[in-house]
């Protein structure tokens, strides 16, 4: 369908207009500073900061079902800016226009139905959402199109020159700022800063293919946070972290994706996701806050973040039921194959507490929870689903072991519908399959291989067979007649082949 055959009170409506008072606003003092600046935390009192829309009721004035409408209607245009994250221009970063939106094919990623037997196996119905099938195969990049895309609007309009974009990372935050980066070249270059061994090959392999300057120092990365915001504050740099609320707003599409591909019916439905640095979690509820305000969803979905019992400082600040009482206190992390989210100090803390203490008001129940899950769980979830017609990363396992625990605790109802984060694509994190198959995990991961879900390759190379093809050397005539019929002979043997 084209525009010029939308119904009539669409059309004005269907392309956003700049637009809305986005200010920072900070989480301490409450203060309200200019976007003019790229700032990460409160001049006045150091805090986090929100980005807030000053100008926001007017997005009330519009009914939740003609919202419903214009979004369901955009799904149809063709236009670049408006294909990713931007469908929700209003709510995303209504102050930037549509040509400074830096698209690489983000969001609307897949949401895949879990098989019979999944489902049957955890007495829950869910689904995954693959964020792995983002350009750089991790959330990320919904955070990094926003945060790249404001930067190029401060370019565009010589509010900034020459940015230097730096990031610490546990893999994906560098894998997607450099991207993002590298397509802004010449006016953003970027360098990121890695604990060093502690990202896999592939997540190694992005940033340098992109062309950032990777810098890796020895620490977990908390201890790479610490050098970055240490050069932020000194130096005239972008931090492309989730510390830049601007990162936060992109990340709300998620929640935005979930209320469009279930028809904006938010009842009963659950979304699980793991908790690393808080980011996306303070992400997901701000979303859906935003669009039950606007009466776009008329429920609140449970939401439940899940740690790792070896990266876990939210999961127990929140085991203490008396809010008084709750104190945080950062973790010493040990070795988790949820590696993204191996993270003891959550920058984004004072962001959760904000938001969930808002989320649940705003319920009048308790929807936000978080659980904790084993290292051995995290696999063999993961492994699970994979086996199923699933290709979720280490931390879509996370999800899958947290749903399972949240259930068992009561958190789940019967006819709940949930939704799973798988973050990455599995094939960033294959290195830990690796080690389950081969039965190699150090001890420090607490993990011992299930031999059901154990799978290796089977060499065939019978015994009789002398001559057998190389690179460069193939077999011709009987030697290779030979060659085929012995290795089907085997392979027949093996899989119990019946003639014909
Ligand atoms: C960053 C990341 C996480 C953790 O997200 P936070 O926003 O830091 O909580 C989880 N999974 C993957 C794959 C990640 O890259
Ligand atoms: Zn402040």
């Amino acid at each position: 369908m084209k525009p010029k055959d939308f119904p009539e009170e669409i059309k004005p409506v269907i392309i956003p207009r700049q637009a809305g008072g986005l200010v920072y606003r900070c989480l301490g003092c409450g203060f309200e500073h200019d976007i003019k600046k790229l700032l990460y935390i409160c001049p006045n009192c150091g805090q986090l900061l929100l980005l807030y829309d000053q100008d926001f009721d007017r997005l009330k004035k519009i009914a939740g079902e003609k919202w419903r409408q214009i979004f369901d209607y955009r799904k149809m245009l063709t236009i670049p800016a408006l294909k990713g994250i931007y469908r929700y221009h209003e709510f995303i970063g209504p102050v930037i226009p549509l040509d400074a939106v830096v698209y690489l094919g983000e969001g609307h990623t897949p949401v895949i139905e879990a098989n019979a037997f999944l489902q049957d196996r955890t007495g829950i119905r869910f689904y995954f959402k693959n964020d792995g099938q983002n350009p750089s195969a991790s959330f990320k990049d919904r955070g990094m199109a926003s945060a790249l895309s404001y930067i190029h609007f401060l370019i565009q309009k010589g509010h900034a020159s020459d940015v230097l974009a730096i990031c610490a990372s546990t893999g994906d935050t560098s894998a997607s700022a450099a991207l993002y980066a590298s397509y802004l070249q010449t006016d953003v270059k970027s360098a990121v800063i890695l604990p060093h061994r502690k990202v896999t090959p592939q997540q190694l392999s992005q940033p340098l293919g992109s062309g950032a300057t990777v810098f890796e120092i020895p620490g977990v990365f908390d201890d790479c946070m610490k050098v970055v915001e240490a050069l932020s504050e000194q130096y005239n740099v972008a931090l492309l972290n989730s510390k830049n609320a601007w990162r936060i707003l992109g990340q709300e599409s998620y929640s935005y994706e979930i209320a469009q591909n279930f028809e904006y019916d938010m009842e009963n439905k659950v979304v699980v996701l793991p908790v690393g640095n808080a980011g996306n979690v303070t992400a997901v509820m701000s979303g859906f806050i935003k669009f039950y305000e606007t009466g776009i969803i008329n429920t609140l979905p449970k939401i439940i973040g899940v740690q790792s019992k070896h990266a876990n400082p939210v999961y127990r600040y929140y085991l203490e039921p008396d809010a008084g009482k709750r104190k945080f206190l950062p973790v010493t992390v040990r070795p988790s194959v949820a590696q993204a989210a191996m993270i003891g100090n959550p920058v984004s803390m004072p962001r959760v507490i904000h938001l969930t203490d808002l989320y649940n008001g705003m319920a009048e129940i308790q929807k936000v929870f978080f659980v904790e899950v084993s290292e051995q769980a995290i696999m063999d979830w993961e492994l699970l689903a994979n086996k199923n017609g699933h290709i979720a990363c280490t931390h879509g396992g996370e999800s899958l072991a947290g749903l399972v625990t949240a259930k068992d605790q009561g958190i789940i109802d019967k006819d709940d519908i949930a939704i799973l984060n798988s973050t990455a694509h599995s094939l960033k994190f294959s290195g830990f399959q690796d080690m389950y198959f081969e039965k190699s995990f150090p001890p420090e991961f607490e993990i011992s291989p299930d031999p059901n879900l154990i799978n290796s390759p089977v060499l065939i190379h019978p015994k009789d067979l002398e001559k057998v093809p190389a690179p460069g050397k193939p077999l011709k005539g009987n030697d290779f007649e030979k060659f085929v019929k012995r290795m089907s002979e085997e392979i027949a043997k093996y899989l119990n082949l019946e003639e014909k």
